[in-house]
């Protein structure tokens, strides 16, 4: 499957407004031709990957280890861009939601969650989502496109640049740990997506290890071998239902891939081992998921798999057509689970106060009318026949 299949081409020009073009993004041999390419030497690749990755500098007057003629060549030609903050916010409980214009005008979110002695980034992949997972905000917009390596890297970078991390701490970090699992299917948009995960976990530059990087996937069966032969990341999967009756109507995916495909797929992920688990999502939808016969029946379908079941209270948003299980019924279910030998934590809802937990993310307003609200109808409409066909 190629990720073009399923998202417009579309992706907007790499240069500013004088024609210079952006170094970020760029792989180590792409920045040795551009160094070329204006009369440099290629070891002039390295010292800019380490200003750029390892310092974080966005201005070619900072790099002093760069001769001052080489600098001002550099500044002639090119920029090191940063998408523009358009909305910084910040929860009760520390979560913060970065609302990202990039240069064609279209926003994505990245989520900022931290911990005692650790943070995490969650990254969107795509403007939107060709998807229709019932149960998520994003998945009422309609795909826009796909995000090119450089504006998936420089979620990372802005994200460091906000908490003041360059150069990167080695102990303590605020930004430790990526997951893939903000707006869009990362594995739809794999080839963008592999290009900026190798630049992110170059070991002299933003030094983030494969270990601390978790791809999420809502099932893109066809795509989930090449991702962990290639990247090797921890892969986490979106799996909230049982049989494929119910996952057909919350995930449309698994009429594609239906469940016995991705349960052959994850059994079969790159790397797997008792120590290198799969987590799988769950969310708890009252009344539709969450009963002890779900539980038990999740502990089948897993026999073989390495792994960790998250279990995730629904986060509600306007519209949303389901509401979040008791917590009696999580309570229930995760120990069923867990009497079956799987950790099943109950992820603790953060950045609810901003629209920053799971499944909430939409660039959109949150106040729907009618008239919105049938929007949304024929957008699901309208995937939903894309993906049948
Ligand atoms: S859960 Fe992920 S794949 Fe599903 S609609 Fe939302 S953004 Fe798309």
């Amino acid at each position: 499957m190629s990720a073009s299949n399923h998202a417009s081409a579309f992706v907007p020009p790499a240069t500013d407004a004088d024609g210079r073009k952006n170094l970020v993004g760029l792989s180590r041999e792409e920045l040795e031709g551009e160094m070329l390419s204006i009369g440099l030497e290629k070891f002039r690749a390295r010292q800019l990957w380490h200003w750029i990755y390892h310092r974080g500098s966005t201005d070619f007057a900072e790099m002093t280890t760069l001769a001052k003629p080489v600098r001002e060549k550099l500044a002639d030609a090119y920029i090191v861009a940063r998408p523009t903050v358009v909305k910084d916010l910040k929860s009760a409980d520390g979560t913060r939601k970065w609302l990202l214009r990039m240069p064609d005008g279209q926003e994505v979110e990245s989520v900022h969650i931290p911990e005692e002695d650790r943070g995490t980034l969650c990254v969107s992949s795509q403007v939107g989502c060709t998807l229709t997972c019932r149960f998520c905000h994003t998945g009422t917009q309609r795909l826009v496109r796909n995000l090119d390596s450089a504006e998936i890297v420089a979620q990372v970078m802005l994200a460091r640049d906000m908490l003041g991390e360059w150069p990167a701490p080695p102990d303590g970090r605020m930004l430790s740990n990526i997951v893939m699992m903000g707006m869009g299917e990362p594995l739809f948009n794999y080839d963008n997506v592999a290009k900026a995960l190798k630049i992110v976990m170059d070991g002299d530059g933003i030094s983030i290890s494969k270990r601390r990087i978790t791809l999420s996937t809502s099932g893109v069966v066809p795509m989930m071998e090449r991702c962990g032969q290639e990247l090797n990341v921890n892969l986490a999967v979106s799996l909230h239902a049982v049989t494929d009756e119910l996952r057909d109507i919350i995930m449309p995916i698994n009429r594609k891939y239906p469940l016995r495909e991705l349960m052959d797929a994850c059994r079969n992920y790159p790397g797997l081992s008792n120590a290198r688990r799969i987590t799988f999502e769950y969310v708890m939808l009252k009344g539709i998921n969450d009963t002890p016969a779900d539980a038990r029946a999740l502990v089948k379908l897993l026999e073989g798999v390495p792994a960790k079941i998250n279990l995730i209270p629904f986060n509600e948003w306007p519209g949303a057509p389901y509401e979040r299980s008791t917590a009696k019924a999580i309570q229930v279910f995760g120990d069923i689970v867990n009497n079956a030998g799987y950790a099943s934590p109950v992820r603790t809802p953060r950045g609810e106060d901003i629209m920053a937990a799971c499944g909430q993310l939409k660039s959109a307003s949150l106040r729907l009318t009618a008239a919105e609200r049938a929007a949304i109808a024929n957008v699901i409409a309208e995937k939903d026949a894309a993906l049948a066909s």
